[in-house]
């Protein structure tokens, strides 16, 4: 690379603004108002307080779910979701290779037996073929993950669920505003869950939802939850449980992206166009989208043709101010995971994957900026 155009570029790229995070939450609505009432009212924590069930009835409405439970963050509502089935060591669960690790873990943590899958190598969500040649007599249900915000082959993965009698289970953390065949995913599954971390397209600073389609399913999350108190004993507790709770502080500030949902979503759509416009004639992949599913667009990602450019791409642009995310690992690759086999599509996904800065705060020309470091990237390759 020529080090005086490297140094012209970070120069002139200084001129525009400094550091393009990778991502950055949208902000502009009564979260201050909301939070400011919780310190107000001194209702700081998670048992009472009016935002925490404000939330879970707004967001229950917005997507169409009848059964919603809040609590603390992403990783939670999946451990949570998972306790209901009662799973006994030995039972399976199949779920994605290429995934957040927080569901492979949650997995592991009720004491049963993740299965990986390996991805497909346009949508980069789970194979729903891969599946059927995973599934054993010891299978008792199914996560899917709807990565990067598209949903997965709903249809093909419910209909192995129905067929053997497997639990569905929607991870939808990365998903909230997507939708196929015009329902709102997390409606799909028997259970599922979502995460309002700062990345996520709302976020509560820290929390999660679990959404289960039964109210059983409900009554016993809800149980787990709150330490499984009696509703007639005071400090009687029936069972071993956990404290994953939502404050009201967390809630105020949900409660309040959610008034914005719809804004949020159309800055991500037009920030999503932006990059499809301007990346157009650089060799890089997107996530291909399916005709009957509606895109969150929560990341925006790329892959770059080969392997050993990825690093080489996120080192340029960090060193113009552009932070960059590399895609997760497949989990197979971590050391405990104990996945047996091959997973060679999530592997060529992963080792190509990048995720550029992907905040509804996004300007175009911060998107032009971004696309004109790429490209300068390979004419300085090319040379
Ligand atoms: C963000 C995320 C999680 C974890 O949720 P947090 O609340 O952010 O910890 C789990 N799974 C996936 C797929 C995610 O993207």
């Amino acid at each position: 690379m020529n080090k005086s155009d490297h140094s012209n570029l970070s120069k002139n790229y200084q001129e525009h603004s400094t550091t393009i995070p990778v991502y950055e939450p949208y902000l502009q609505g009564r979260e201050k108002e909301y939070v400011n009432q919780c310190l107000d009212s001194t209702w700081i924590s998670s048992c009472k307080g009016e935002f925490i069930e404000r939330f879970e009835q707004e967001f229950a409405s917005y997507i169409g779910a009848e059964h919603v439970t809040s609590v603390a963050n992403g990783p939670l509502a999946l451990h949570l979701a998972l306790e209901t089935l009662e799973l006994l060591p030995g039972d399976e669960v199949i779920l994605p290779v290429l995934a957040c690790i927080a569901t492979l873990n949650a997995i592991l943590q009720t004491g049963a037996t993740p299965v990986c899958v390996d991805s497909l190598e346009h949508t980069w969500q789970m194979d729903p073929q891969e599946v059927r040649r995973k599934l054993t007599p010891k299978t008792k249900a199914m996560i899917v993950v709807h990565l990067h915000g598209l949903a997965c082959d709903l249809d093909a993965l419910q209909a192995i669920c129905l067929e053997h009698q497997l639990t569905l289970i929607e991870d939808c953390t990365e998903a909230f505003g997507t939708y196929y065949n015009d329902q709102h995913v997390g409606t799909f599954g028997d259970l599922a869950i979502f995460s309002f971390y700062g990345n996520k397209t709302i976020t509560a600073g820290e929390g999660g939802m679990v959404v289960t389609k039964t109210e059983d399913l409900w009554e016993k999350a809800h149980c787990l939850k709150t330490q499984a108190l009696s509703k007639t004993r005071e400090y009687w507790h029936n069972l071993l449980a956990y404290d994953y709770r939502m404050t009201n502080i967390n809630a105020a500030i949900a409660l309040a992206q959610l008034e914005q949902a719809d804004t949020i979503f159309a800055k991500k759509r037009q920030v999503a166009e932006w990059y499809k416009l301007h990346l157009e004639e650089l060799p890089l992949k997107g996530q291909e989208e399916t005709l009957n599913t509606r895109h969150s667009n929560w990341v925006q990602s790329v892959m770059v043709e080969y392997p050993q450019e990825k690093q080489a791409l996120r080192d340029y642009l960090r060193a113009v101010g552009i932070d960059t995310r590399p895609f997760f690992y497949p989990a197979h690759t971590l050391p405990y995971t104990k996945q047996k086999g091959a997973f060679p599509v999530a592997m060529f996904i992963s080792y190509r994957g990048i995720n550029l800065p992907s905040s509804p705060n996004l300007k175009e020309k911060e998107i032009i900026l971004i696309s004109e470091a790429i490209e300068r990237f390979y004419i300085l390759r090319c040379d």
